[in-house]
C-alpha cells in the first residue's frame, strides 16, 4: 500500500512556483525523509498534503483515498507535528492533550498511552510553561500520536533543539514505525539526521523533486572515491592522469573518482599496484563513499567539497 501518493502537484504563489510538478510515492511503513534547502517547497508540500492549501494542479491520495473527494476520511489517518509546537502554556501537558482527545472523541486512556510513548508521564501535571523545549517537542509528538494515526507528518521536528535533544528526537522517531505501525513523513534540512533515520528519501529543490528512492539508491548515485597519501603526490597525480585516472590533490592527499561502487575494491587494489610498481610509496589508501551532504549538494547544484578524512 502507498501511504502518500501525489501526481503533478503544483502550487503557485504570486509568481513563485513553490511546488512545481511534485510526484511523491511514500511506501507504507517507511520513514520517509523529505529534504530540501530553505525555501525549497517542503512546508508548502506538507500544507498541501494536509489539505491546508489547495493545489493549482495535481492530485493527492493518502492510503488510496483522494484528498479532494474524501478529505475527512483521508485526513482521519494523519497525525501532524509542526516545527514550532503550539501548546497552551498555562495548562499541564495532560490538559493540553485532553483538549485534542475530546475533539477526536477518544478514550481517556489514549492520553496515558501517548504520554508513555513519548516518555512524558513523569511531567504530565507540570504546566507547559515550565517544560523544556525538548519536552514541548515531545508533547507535540504525543498529540500527533493520539488516535493511533497510520501516517505521521513531522515538519522539521528537531528545529531549535540542542544536540542532545536532536539525538533523542531522532532516536524516538526511528522507533515509531515499529512501535506504532505508522508511516513517518519527516521534513528536514538536517542531512545527517535524515541519513541516520530514514529508509527512503526525496530531495526537493526549487519546488521540484530532484531525487526520490531508497537511502541505498541515493548512496549508489555516485561511485565512491579513492583517497591516498603517497610519496611525491604531484608526480603520482601526473602518473595517474597519464593512466586515464585524473586525481585532485587535497591537503597533501590524492583523491580520484572510482569507476563503480561494485568494482571499487578491485580498482583500488589495481591503482595501488600500479603506483607501487612505478616506485611510489603508499602511506594511506581508503575508499571513501560520498556523504549524504555531498550528494545533496550535487543534487541541488552546489559543488561538493571533497572530504579530507577517510571513511
Ligand atoms: P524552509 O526550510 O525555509 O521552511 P521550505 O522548503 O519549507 O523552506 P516553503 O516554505 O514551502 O519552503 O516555500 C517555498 C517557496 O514558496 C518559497 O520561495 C517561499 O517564499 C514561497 N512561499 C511559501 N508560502 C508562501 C505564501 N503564503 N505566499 C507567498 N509565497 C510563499
Amino acid at each position: 500500500m502507498i501511504a502518500i501518493e501525489t501526481q503533478g502537484l503544483h502550487k503557485r504563489f504570486r509568481g513563485v512556483n513553490a511546488v512545481d510538478g511534485v510526484d511523491l510515492s511514500v511506501p507504507e511503513g517507511a520513514i520517509f525523509g523529505f529534504l530540501g534547502p530553505n525555501g525549497a517547497g517542503k512546508t508548502t508540500t506538507i500544507r498541501l498534503l494536509l489539505g491546508l492549501l489547495r493545489p493549482n494542479r495535481g492530485r493527492i491520495a493518502l492510503f488510496g483515498e483522494s484528498l479532494k473527494n474524501r478529505r475527512t476520511k483521508a485526513l482521519k489517518s494523519v497525525g501532524v507535528a509542526f516545527e514550532t509546537p503550539a501548546h497552551y502554556e498555562h495548562l499541564t501537558g495532560r490538559e493540553n492533550l485532553d483538549i485534542t482527545r475530546r475533539l477526536l472523541k477518544l478514550d481517556k486512556s489514549e492520553i496515558d498511552r501517548v504520554l508513555e510513548t513519548v516518555e512524558l508521564k513523569y511531567v504530565e501535571n507540570r504546566l507547559v510553561r515550565k517544560y523544556s523545549l525538548g519536552m514541548r517537542h515531545r508533547l507535540g509528538l504525543a498529540r500527533a500520536l493520539l488516535g493511533r494515526p497510520k501516517l505521521l507528518i513531522f515538519d522539521e521536528p528537531t528545529n531549535g533543539l540542542d544536540p542532545v535533544g536532536i539525538r533523542e528526537m531522532r532516536e524516538f522517531i526511528k522507533t515509531l514505525p515499529e512501535r506504532t505501525g505508522a508511516t513517518v513523513f519527516v521534513s528536514s534540512h538536517h542531512l545527517a539526521e535524515i541519513e541516520q533515520m530514514a529508509s527512503h528519501v526525496a530531495v526537493i529543490h526549487l519546488g521540484k523533486i530532484v531525487f526520490q528512492g531508497g537511502m541505498s539508491e541515493l548512496r549508489g548515485l555516485h561511485a565512491p572515491r579513492l583517497e591516498l597519501a603517497c610519496s611525491d603526490a604531484t608526480a603520482a597525480a601526473s602518473f595517474l592522469s597519464g593512466a586515464g585516472k585524473p586525481a585532485e590533490t587535497k591537503g597533501g592527499r590524492l583523491v580520484l573518482e572510482l569507476a563503480s561502487a561494485d568494482g571499487a575494491e578491485r580498482e583500488a587494489a589495481e591503482i595501488n599496484r600500479d603506483l607501487v610498481g612505478a616506485g611510489f610509496d603508499i602511506h594511506h589508501l581508503a575508499i571513501a563513499p560520498w556523504t549524504l551532504e555531498e550528494l545533496f549538494l550535487q543534487l541541488v547544484g552546489a559543488k561538493p567539497t571533497i572530504r579530507s578524512d577517510a571513511a
